[in-house]
């Protein structure tokens, strides 16, 4: 298969149609094995349950394209798409949050179907000629544009902190 130039727009497009068949491939795989999710929302709430989300460039330009939540608090210790202890990113949510679940007897597949899956990813840069960075979502969020203010809200993005 022919792709676009690497760095180009059609090169980016590309490559974000391929990552979006990519995760509808591996929700069909999570499905088939259906782990159990308590929907605690601790998974998207990374310093009380002790871990970092990483995503690559692509997995974030998706998430954030609509801009984040209005009043959004970027740090390392929450995603500010949990609201109300849900996802309101769902469409959009990387393949880390897709992968991720705490039910224990899940655990030795998550490693390897992670492993398998960031290898595709990965495989996906090089087909497209993209630079591969991969890194943790508070980053990413740094550099998303604000909310658009909406009617009784001034929007605005509040920054805490900067990364260890
Ligand atoms: S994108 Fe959704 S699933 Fe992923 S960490 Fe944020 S709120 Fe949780």
């Amino acid at each position: 298969m022919m792709l676009p130039a690497s760095g180009s727009e059609a090169g980016a497009e590309s490559l974000r149609a391929m990552l979006i068949e990519l995760y509808d491939e591996l929700d069909a795989e999570i499905a088939r094995i259906s782990p159990v999710c308590r929907a605690s929302g601790r998974c998207c709430r990374f310093k009380e349950y002790g871990h970092t989300l990483f995503l690559s460039q692509p997995e974030a330009d998706l998430l954030v394209e609509p801009g984040l939540p209005v009043g959004s608090v970027v740090d390392a210790d929450t995603c500010p798409y949990q609201i109300g202890g849900l996802c309101t990113a769902r469409e959009r949510r990387p393949m880390g949050c897709r992968i991720y679940y705490c039910d224990p007897t899940y655990q030795d597949r998550q490693a390897e179907i992670s492993e398998r899956f960031i290898a595709r990813i990965k495989d996906l840069h090089d087909r497209t000629g993209t630079p591969w960075r991969y890194r943790p979502l508070v980053e990413f969020l740094r550099e998303a544009p604000s909310p658009e203010p909406t009617a009784g809200n001034s929007g605005g993005l509040v920054v805490l902190g900067e990364m260890p």
